[in-house]
């Protein structure tokens, strides 16, 4: 981190504001221009304010040069993390894929899809029980019903399961869910971040509707930074001028988080797009950038869901883009997680 100071300013307001980087441990270069000085500070930086640093009326300017985020930073954790779930290892070139529908709407249609995805080659098995809708008047999911039935289809199949927390009120409810997911809208939910961060589960963090990589990394940094590493990032496409597709996949992010994080990422083409018949394409496109799976809205009749059928995939669809999954991670010289 630099900080430029202003002109003519007292020796004595110097030496103040350096005592308070060195109480963090933090040492300075100095170097001093005809009209400006220029304190580098070395040392971890992740938890020096901005802004606080700004508001000093010697500073004119502050700028990092190191990412804020340190847990998550690839430059203090070369290797690749890999999350071990229910018998997979999700990440360190392992390729996994989540599927099933956007909620869970009956245990009868819960069983039946995780059959169905799992007689595909689907490793994880996904459905809503509390569900985030932006109208009050739209089903908002069976909740803790809908957890039970996942958990029956889990008996039924052997499928781990992965299903979204909404509140961290509910966490011991989810005790016997092997992958929470915090959706795009709870990204920035902090106290639910700060919660999962005291528990060791499998996190699924989607990545907020209109979240830079740097934020998104920095709600991630929370959940280890409580303390718990198992932290899966998940892209599903932001909002942008563009309205053909529900959202804009941003595939770039996938390659740029996996070159500055160690964590596992997996891509969502059914959000990222809201087109099942792009949902193909897409997955073959984030398996060539690097992604470690994807998660995929596949609903026993789409026509007929209570959430996002429009874009869910029917068991036919489903399995003919898990043929060409398979056939895509082999060529990539990877393997089904
Ligand atoms: C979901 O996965 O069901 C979901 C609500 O996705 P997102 O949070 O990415 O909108
Ligand atoms: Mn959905």
């Amino acid at each position: 981190m630099i900080v430029i100071l202003k002109e003519n300013v007292s020796k004595q307001k110097v030496d103040s504001l350096a005592k308070s980087f060195e109480q963090m441990g933090l040492t300075i270069h100095y170097s001093e221009g005809t009209h400006t000085t220029i304190m580098g500070l070395v040392g971890d930086t992740s938890q020096v304010d901005m802004d606080a640093v700004c508001a000093n009326d010697i500073v004119a300017a502050v700028k990092r040069i190191s990412e804020p985020y340190k847990a998550v930073n690839r430059r203090f954790h070369p290797q690749d993390t890999h999350i071990p779930v229910g018998g997979h290892n999700i990440g360190e070139g392992n390729f996994c894929v989540i599927a099933g529908p956007c909620s869970v709407e009956s245990e009868e249609q819960i069983i039946c899809v995780a059959e169905e995805i799992k007689k595909s080659g689907a490793q994880l098995l996904r459905g809503g029980a509390f569900k985030p809708r932006t109208s009050p008047y739209s089903f908002q999911g069976l909740e803790a019903n809908g957890l039970r039935f996942l958990l029956e289809a889990k008996a039924a199949t052997g499928l781990p399961i992965v299903t979204e927390i909404m509140s961290e009120m509910h966490i011991d409810l989810f005790a016997d869910v092997d992958v929470i997911q915090v959706g795009a809208r709870n990204m920035q939910n902090f106290q639910l971040l700060k919660e999962l961060g005291h528990s060791k589960k499998p996190v699924l963090l989607k990545r907020g509707l209109s979240s830079t990589v740097e934020e998104f990394l920095m709600s991630a940094e929370y959940i280890l930074a409580g303390g718990n590493p198992n932290v899966i990032l998940c892209e599903r496409g932001i909002r942008t001028f563009e309205t053909a597709i529900r959202n804009t996949p941003d595939l770039t992010a996938i390659a740029l988080i996996k070159h500055n994080s160690h964590l596992p990422v997996i891509f969502d083409p059914s959000h990222a797009t809201g087109v099942p018949w792009l949902v193909e394409p897409l997955s073959r496109a984030a398996i060539a950038i690097g992604a470690d799976g994807v998660m995929i809205e596949v609903h026993n009749n789409p026509a007929c869901a209570l959430c996002d059928g429009a874009q869910s995939l029917n068991f036919d669809q489903f399995s003919s883009t898990m043929a060409s999954i398979k056939k895509r991670v082999a060529a990539e010289g990877k393997r089904m997680a």
